[in-house]
């Protein structure tokens, strides 16, 4: 783990900033670890069956064989052909997590990304969590080419898969190469610019590779896919296009020129055919990546609001320019202590220098930079605009906050996160631990957005969310390791939302007159319900001075907090506007207590009369199983107030994809493995939030017991 100072001289078209995404269990882990290994920054290769991985080096994570932490990693790799023959290459990969509870995460991580490479599973093509990373992806239009892996199992298909991918994604994929063989006869691929079969022999690591002639038994077939690759990749560019129609020879450069911008611009996602785990198709679809994801270059400028003028401003990716970063990762290393991991998009950030946090608006002095390799970390002085880099010693900083000069303060576009659809009641065993026990929650919540602490108003408890169970526990696990501390923890419960049907009036006063100064406060609002997912919107309409300026803070602060409190069951009320439009006040007794006070009271008088309903979070299940039990898993779906969406023949099993409640799922885990002798596998992902029948709603509302009762 030695920590050494080099100098290093990249020119930024030599780096690339690579994510890998996939489904859970297409073989994310194991793809990172065979490039990882292949580019020398990792000794012994790990095998994700016996918890070894490179990546996946907290505990918890081992044992439970998923990656959470999006590490970001700094490998090499010397191309050996094409457009960048003989160079070294640096790719830094930032490890995007596979289990859908940390969604979020893949989001922060694809915001830093230039390119990536999406794994698909041979056998069972596009899986419903492709569908949302791809999404995630177009989100930020990160240029993407696709690892069609497990070439070796049983059932696999690389045609079919592509298929998959251009309906269900509606990408423009495309086969770069072609399988040599498949399931257990799979050997290797042939490259359809270069028109050569490349062959590995053997199955492990470090298996040997050759180029050879192309298999004759595949020429008609490689003829197609080759005319069909090289009219996609003309069709995009005019001058190949004209070259293509005129019948005239195209090089290979130019083929290679030409699916370079196109798959910059997401016009075409190329796809390579592989299996991580035999060893196959690993190099080259690393040579693809350098060939044909962008650089940072590529990338060109970064957009963000300037501090001062509050206009939108275009940084350039050059290192001479003003400092513009941001912090997209904060995780605590066993060895160096909190690293805040950094995207320097413009300008260069120094080791021992003082940062603006304009999200914060506080300076910070960075202490050492690092790279982070897979198994040592090399320190710098300097990350340039394009890097990914580590920083020690910054103390404030948070995800998502931008760093920069004071003086040409800027700040990028932050990253919006999803709201926690699952929330559990915490407690310190000892009580003498409460004050640990809030210093844990804090350090935890910085590292991961999605994760929010708070406390009940009622009854005082201490309430976490996130948005899946497995998040929950894994960071009720994290404290039990890193802060040594032992907790209680209530059941898992839904995050209910509270919403108004109606249109309605409240008035709210509060007055008191007790000797001396007394209390007064007196407001009239009205209530409309806003669309779904619109979140809340306050506004005055006081004309004339019937409330003092310096209240109207005040009457918006405590509707907000009643909103948060909940008025129905306990739960935060969203999707409403409320107008503070008329009120009184008293010259004397006036305060912004009162006022504060008598908002809530009318926010609580005019919801009573809005006809409140509750929301649940549904979400979007698919079950994988074999034929044989299809009919008790639809069964067991359709006891949980499921609408099954689609129930399709995938190779030997059955794909079902349902929407349910998040309530209905409870231990769901353990109910599928029992029908299904442990065979069946589900995955699920919040999708959205709809009213509760009326018959449940009681009872959410009885066993909550909540009283509406907050004291002032
Ligand atoms: P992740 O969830 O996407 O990170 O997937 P993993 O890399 O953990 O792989 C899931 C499972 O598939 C593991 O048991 C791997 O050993 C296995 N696996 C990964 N790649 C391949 C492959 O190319 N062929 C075969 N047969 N199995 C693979």
């Amino acid at each position: 783990m030695a920590i050494q100072k080099t100098k290093r001289d990249f020119p930024l078209d030599m780096i690339r900033n690579i994510g890998i995404i996939a489904h859970i269990d297409a073989g994310k882990t194991t793809t990172t670890e065979r490039i990882l290994f292949y580019t020398g920054k990792t000794y012994k290769i790990g095998n994700i069956d016996e918890g070894t991985t490179v990546t996946d080096w907290m505990d918890q994570e081992r044992e439970r064989g998923i990656t959470i932490v999006s590490a970001a990693i700094t490998a090499f790799w010397t191309v050996k052909s094409g457009l960048f023959a003989g160079h070294e290459m640096r790719i830094n990969i930032i490890d995007t997590p596979g289990h859908v509870d940390f969604t979020a995460e893949v989001e922060r991580s694809l915001r830093v990304l230039d390119g990536a490479v999406i794994v698909l599973d041979s056998s069972s093509g596009v899986q419903s969590q492709t569908e949302t990373v791809w999404r995630q992806a177009n989100k930020y239009s990160v240029p993407l080419i696709a690892f069609s892996n497990k070439m070796d199992v049983v059932g696999a298909d690389f045609m079919a898969t592509i298929q998959s991918a251009r309906d269900r994604l509606g990408a423009n994929a495309i086969a770069y190469n072609l399988p040599i063989g498949k399931e257990n006869d799979f050997k290797g691929v042939v490259d359809l610019l270069t028109e050569k079969a490349i062959i590995w022999e053997g199955d492990e690591t470090g298996a040997k590779f050759h180029e050879t002639d192309i298999p004759t038994n595949m020429a008609e077939e490689i003829k197609v896919a080759r005319e069909k690759l090289v009219e996609e990749i003309s069709g995009t560019d005019d001058v190949l296009m004209e070259k293509y129609l005129g019948g005239e020879a195209i090089t290979i450069t130019e083929l290679k020129e030409a699916l370079r911008k196109a798959v910059i611009a997401n016009k075409i996602v190329p796809v390579f055919a592989g299996s991580s785990l035999r060893n196959k198709g690993v190099q080259s679809m690393l040579d693809a990546v350098v060939e044909y994801l962008p650089s940072p270059q590529d990338i060109g400028s970064i957009t963000g609001i300037n501090s001062k003028t509050g206009e939108s401003e275009d940084r350039k990716t050059d290192p001479g320019e003003p400092l513009a970063a941001l912090a997209f990762k904060i995780q605590v290393d066993p060895h160096v202590g909190k690293l805040t991991y950094i995207r320097v998009y413009s300008g260069t950030l120094k080791s021992g220098s003082y940062v603006y946090n304009s999200t914060k608006q506080v300076t910070e002095r960075v202490g050492r930079l690092l790279l982070m390799h897979a198994n040592d970390r090399e320190e710098i002085d300097e990350a340039y605009a394009g890097e990914i880099v580590a920083a020690v010693g910054l103390k404030d900083t948070v995800t998502g906050n931008s760093l920069c000069d004071q003086n040409t303060a800027i700040i990028l576009e932050s990253i919006s996160f999803p709201d926690p659809v699952i929330s559990l009641a915490i407690e310190p065993k000892t009580k003498s631990d409460q004050e640990k026990l809030g210093f844990a929650l804090q350090r935890l919540s910085e590292e991961d957005p999605t994760f929010r602490v708070k406390s009940d108003a009622e009854t005082g408890q201490t309430i976490i969310a996130g948005m899946g169970e497995l998040q929950l526990e894994i960071l009720v696990d994290r404290m039990k390791r890193e802060f040594k501390l032992e907790a209680n923890v209530g059941q898992p419960q839904v995050a209910y939302k509270e919403t108004i049907t109606k249109l309605a009036e409240g008035e709210g006063k509060y007055i008191r007159q007790t000797g001396g100064r007394g209390q007064y406060g007196h407001c009239l609002l009205r209530i409309e319900p806003l669309p779904r997912g619109q979140g809340r919107e306050f506004v005055s309409a006081i004309v004339g001075g019937a409330i003092p300026r310096e209240f109207i803070g005040p009457i918006e602060k405590g509707v907000i907090e009643k909103e948060d409190t909940g008025i129905l069951a306990g739960y935060p009320v969203t999707d409403i506007k409320v107008t503070v439009y008329d009120g009184s006040f008293h010259d004397v007794d006036s305060s912004e207590i009162a006022f504060k006070i008598a908002a809530s009271l009318g926010l609580s008088e005019a919801a009573k009369k809005a006809d409140m309903i509750l929301l649940e979070p549904i979400m979007k299940v698919e079950v994988t199983t074999p034929e044989e039990f299809l009919g008790e898993i639809i069964g067991d779906l359709s006891s949980k107030r499921a609408q099954i969406l689609s129930s399709e023949t995938k190779g030997n099993a059955r794909v079902v994809i349902a929407l349910i409640p998040l309530a209905e799922m409870h231990g769901y885990a353990t109910a599928i493995r029992s029908m299904s002798q442990g065979r069946a596998t589900y995955y699920m992902e919040a999708d959205h939030y709809e009213p509760v029948p009326s018959n449940i709603t009681q009872k959410i509302i009885e066993s909550s017991g909540f009283t509406g009762r907050v004291e002032h």
